[in-house]
């Protein structure tokens, strides 16, 4: 049976990116070495550094002054590295989930976090707007998509947020919307990510960063925190996760060769609108976020009140018909579909066959 992977991460994957993975860990480019068992610093993984930071630069238009670095420690270290680089005195954050409340934690072992705006109180399933940014912030924190809550900054929200920000620098947690949507560049001071949603397999961390707002902060940074170590040492300053920079790679071409970016929004428009429209017509479920606010990634639906006790028996149908990982996060309940960049309409449209056939049956 086909199987339709709707994991949050980690997540699907390619078909050809996931083979020549597989093929490289047997053959690594016909060195007769796998790809698990050679150098980092051997002449030919460099160009495979390079070459992924080159096709992020292109696809995602990245302008000049920028360093794109692939690091260890997950979006998670990101979160404590951003304020060990950028805080003095006081940065500023938007709450709107898990993760970027995680953001916000750390940043309070180094001065001043203040929350502008958060959406606790409704569970996470709306992005605020009425606030303002301190102009004395040393950067602002958002998180572009809020992957257990299903809730993302549209460009609408995004271009409000490049208006408030006035000259603090932005700084983007996009572990699970990266390379889903064009995004500008030149607005931000660093974009991070784990690159287990959107990229590669678990295991590396890409960072967009912008050379000169470093070096600001008068504390003294511990060399393998300070991006400035990974932009001298072009990520290579300890081993880095040499597999899935690899398996990046793969699938940056992937994008590349099937027309980029602009391409891969048209789809995950599509995927969206049929999956939420499935959900907006339902008998039985309905979706957890505010309408526009909704992720193009990760769909969050539940059984409306009267029709609670079916949890167990769609997931059970759902899992007959190779659905994987719809289950919801915990704080959110019900069910989630990921549908990352990966994820074709075929396989959106398969779960929405399930859902109808399922509701037919009732
Ligand atoms: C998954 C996720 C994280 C955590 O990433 P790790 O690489 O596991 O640390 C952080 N932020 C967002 C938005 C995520 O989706």
């Amino acid at each position: 049976m086909k199987k339709y992977n709707f994991n949050a991460g980690p997540s699907i994957l390619p078909q050809e990116v996931i083979k020549a993975t597989a093929e490289a860990v047997l053959d690594f480019q016909g060195e007769g070495l796998s790809l698990l068992e050679i150098s980092h610093r051997a002449k030919y993984f460099q160009p495979v550094v390079d070459e992924a930071e080159a096709l992020m630069k292109e696809l995602l238009n990245v302008p000049e002054g920028y360093r794109v670095l692939f690091l260890g420690g997950g979006a998670s270290l990101q979160f404590c590295m951003v304020p060990y680089n950028l805080m003095e005195k006081k940065a500023a954050y938007l709450n709107t989930g898990v993760w970027a409340k995680k953001a916000l934690k750390e940043a309070k072992g180094f001065g001043e976090a203040v929350e502008v705006a958060s959406s606790a109180e409704a569970n996470f399933t709306y992005i605020p707007v009425d606030y303002e940014v301190p102009k004395d912030a040393d950067y602002f924190h958002i998180t572009t998509n809020n992957t257990i809550y299903g809730t993302e900054l549209s460009d609408a929200k995004l271009n409000d947020i490049y208006h408030k920000k006035g000259d603090v620098t932005l700084v983007a947690d996009m572990s699970s919307d990266i390379l889903s949507r064009p995004i500008d560049v030149a607005q931000y001071g660093i974009i991070y990510g784990g690159a287990q949603k959107n990229l590669a397999p678990a295991g590396v961390t890409f960072v967009i960063v912008k050379e000169d707002i470093l070096g600001h902060v008068t504390r003294y940074i511990p060399t393998m925190l300070d991006y400035r170590t990974h932009i001298d040492g072009g990520s290579m300053f300890n081993t880095p996760p040499v597999l899935p920079i690899y398996t990046a790679l793969q699938t940056l071409k992937w994008l590349k060769k099937n027309g980029g970016v602009e391409w891969v929004m048209k789809r995950n428009i599509a995927k969206a609108e049929l999956l939420y429209d499935c959900i907006d017509h339902s008998k039985i479920f309905v979706g957890t976020a505010k309408a526009e606010d909704r992720s193009r990634m990760n769909i969050c639906f539940v059984l409306k009140p009267e029709y609670q006790e079916l949890q167990d028996d769609f997931m059970k149908f759902a899992t007959e018909r190779g659905m994987v990982g719809i289950k919801g996060h915990r704080s959110v309940g019900g069910f989630r579909a990921s549908c990352y960049n990966a994820m074709d309409l075929e396989g959106v449209q398969a779960l929405v066959n399930c859902i109808r056939n399922y509701e037919a049956k009732l």
